[in-house]
C-alpha cells in the first residue's frame, strides 16, 4: 500500500475538531496552509571529488502566538509534505505546553551517515547561508530533529554569528552547553514523554510506574532517553527497537535487568540493541504488537497504521514521535478502548527546554540541571491535566482535546493580532 501522506493526516486531524469548536472558515483556511514554504538548492562538492546538490526546506506554519519554532532532519526521506505535517504539529505543541512560539520545521533531504563529517558540515553551513534571512531569535529558530544534534546546532549558530558579526546563541535551540545550551535540553523530550506515562498510568491505570511493563520503538535521542527516565521509575521494559532491528530479553522475567548506561553502551559498542546478548531478535513491527501495559512509538511517523491498530496489545499508546499514527489506527484504537497520548502533548518537553535555552540565551544566563527539570516536570503535568480535563468535559479522546486547546489558543492570538 502506497505511504500515508503526512500533510494529509495533520489535515484529517485538524478537520476532525471542527465541530468541536467555533472556528470562522477564515481562520481555518489560513490555518490549512503554512504561512511560508522556502525551497533551497544545496549545490555541494563532495571531498571526494562528486559534486551534488541537495534539497532543503524550511516551512514556517504559524507565528500568532511567537516567533516560529521547530527541528530541522537530516533523513533521505524528508518531502515537502513531511516538513509541511510536522510544522503544523510545532503549532499546535508550542500552544499545549504554552510557550509563546509559532510552528516550523525544516528538513534536508540527505542521508547523513554517507557523508563524512566535514560534507555535514560544509552541507550545514550551506543550509543556514540559504535560510540565513528566514531565521532568526525573533524570526525563527531551528533545533536538532532525526539525525541532527548538538554538534549541528554548534555549526549552525557559528554560520549565523559569522554572517551577522557578531555572537548570537539564541538562533538555534539544543546546541551543546558549552557554548550556550542548557543544562537538561538532550535529555528533554524523553524525560517529558515518561512524565506523561506516569501520569496516564496514574490517571487511566490506577497504578504505579514499578508495576508497568512497555514496549519502546526507537532508540535514537527520543527513545533512548525516554527508556532511561522510564527506568528510573521503575518501568520494566519488555521490548526495544532501533533502524537495526528490535529486542526482546529472553529469560523468566521478560524484562531488560541490566542499568540503562549497560544497555546503551552495548547496544553503541555492537550498533544496534537487537544485537545485544541475551534477546529474542524481533522486527519493529513486531514491537509495536508486544503484549506490554504501554507502547511509545519513538521513531517515525505512520508506524500504527490500519494495517496493525488491530493487533496493538498495549492499553496506553504514548505518542514520543511524531506523527507516529494514522488517523485511521486512531479511530480502530479508539473503538478498542486503547488511549492514546498525543505527540503534541507527549513529546513537548524538547520544544518546552528549547524555550527554556532560548530565554537563557537571550538573558545571558545559565540555569542548573535541577531548575530546568523541576520546570518540566511542572509544565508537562499543567498541560496533562489540561489536556485530560478537556477531554472528560467534552466527552473526547485526548488527541482531539490537545488539538482544540491548541487551535482555539492560535486563533485566539490570530484574531487579537488582525489576522485576516
Ligand atoms: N524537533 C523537536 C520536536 O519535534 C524539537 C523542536 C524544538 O526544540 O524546537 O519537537
Amino acid at each position: 500500500m502506497e505511504a500515508e501522506d503526512p500533510f494529509n493526516n495533520a489535515l484529517t486531524q485538524l478537520a476532525s475538531i471542527t465541530d468541536l469548536i467555533t472556528i470562522d472558515n477564515e481562520y481555518y483556511e489560513m490555518l490549512k496552509s503554512p504561512r511560508r514554504e522556502v525551497i533551497v538548492a544545496l549545490p555541494l562538492k563532495l571531498g571526494d571529488g562528486t559534486s551534488v546538490t541537495f534539497t532543503g526546506y524550511r516551512v514556517q506554519h504559524n507565528n500568532a502566538r511567537g516567533p516560529y519554532k521547530g527541528g530541522i532532519r537530516y533523513h533521505p526521506s524528508v518531502t515537502l509534505s513531511e516538513v509541511k505535517a510536522l510544522a503544523m504539529w510545532m503549532t499546535w505543541k508550542a500552544a499545549v505546553i504554552d510557550i509563546p512560539f509559532g510552528g516550523a520545521k525544516g528538513g534536508v533531504a540527505v542521508d547523513p551517515k554517507r557523508l563524512s563529517n566535514d560534507d555535514l558540515e560544509r552541507l550545514t553551513r550551506k543550509y543556514v547561508s540559504a535560510l540565513e534571512r528566514d531565521i532568526g531569535p525573533e524570526i525563527d529558530i531551528p533545533a536538532p530533529d532525526l539525525n541532527t544534534n548538538p554538534q549541528t546546532m554548534a555549526w549552525m549558530m557559528n554560520e549565523y554569528s559569522r554572517l551577522h558579526g557578531h555572537n548570537v546563541p539564541a538562533v538555534v535551540t539544543g546546541k551543546p552547553i558549552e557554548i550556550g545550551g542548557s543544562e537538561g535540553r538532550a535529555a528533554a523530550t524523553g524525560r517529558g514523554v515518561a512524565i506523561c506515562a506516569r501520569e496516564a498510568v496514574k490517571k487511566y491505570l490506577h497504578s504505579d510506574m514499578k508495576d508497568v511493563s512497555v514496549a519502546v520503538q526507537g532508540f535514537g535521542n527520543v527513545g533512548s532517553n525516554t527508556v532511561k527516565s522510564l527506568m528510573e521509575m521503575g518501568a520494566k521494559i519488555v521490548a526495544i527497537s532501533d533502524v537495526v532491528g528490535g529486542a526482546r530479553p529472553k529469560g523468566p522475567r521478560k524484562y531488560f535487568e541490566q542499568s540503562f548506561s549497560t544497555l546503551l553502551e552495548a547496544s553503541n559498542k555492537l550498533g544496534s540493541v537487537s544485537l545485544i546478548p541475551n534477546v529474542d531478535q524481533i522486527s519493529n513491527e513486531q514491537v509495536i504488537e508486544t503484549e506490554a501495559d504501554l507502547l511509545i512509538p519513538a521513531a517515525l511517523e505512520n508506524q500504527i497504521t490500519e494495517n496493525n491498530a488491530q493487533k496493538v496489545k498495549a492499553k496506553i499508546v504514548i505518542e514520543a514521535a511524531n506523527g507516529p499514527t494514522t488517523p485511521m489506527a486512531d479511530k480502530i484504537m479508539e473503538r478498542r478502548g486503547i488511549r492514546l497520548v498525543p505527540d503534541i502533548l507527549a513529546n513537548s518537553g524538547g520544544v518546552l527546554v528549547s524555550y527554556f535555552e532560548w530565554v537563557q540565551n537571550l538573558n545571558r544566563d545559565h540555569w542548573t540541571e535541577e531548575e530546568v527539570n523541576n520546570r518540566l516536570e511542572h509544565k508537562m503535568v499543567h498541560a496533562f491535566n489540561e489536556v485530560v480535563t478537556l477531554a472528560e468535559k467534552d466527552g473526547i479522546d485526548l488527541r482531539r482535546a490537545a488539538l482544540v486547546l491548541a487551535v482555539n489558543k492560535v486563533v485566539a492570538a490570530m484574531k487579537l493580532s488582525g489576522w485576516h
